[in-house]
């Protein structure tokens, strides 16, 4: 089973807030990651140009609160040699 990437036909434009619609046709295979897309919007006539992106990475932003407490225990327990 091969889920192709879902790339929405319309977006909002982040200009003025209208309906962008999806120029670009969906390619015969489906979608992959690094497709450029291009949107027209329908207030400001803006062009926006997104590239697919992988659903399943979750853009990364998210995993940097993937905080490794014991690894910071095992860090603030270390014995003190020396003195500072
Ligand atoms: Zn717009």
């Amino acid at each position: 089973m091969s889920d192709g990437i879902e790339v929405p036909e319309t977006i909002t434009c982040v200009d003025c807030g209208e309906t962008a619609h999806r120029l670009t046709p969906p390619p015969e295979d489906g979608w992959e990651v690094g497709d450029f897309v291009a949107y027209r919007c329908s207030g400001c006539r803006d062009r926006w140009d997104l590239v697919v992106s992988d659903p399943e990475s979750g853009g990364g932003a998210d995993t940097e609160s993937d905080f490794d407490l014991r690894r910071w225990l095992a860090e603030r327990d270390r014995p003190n040699k020396g003195e500072d």
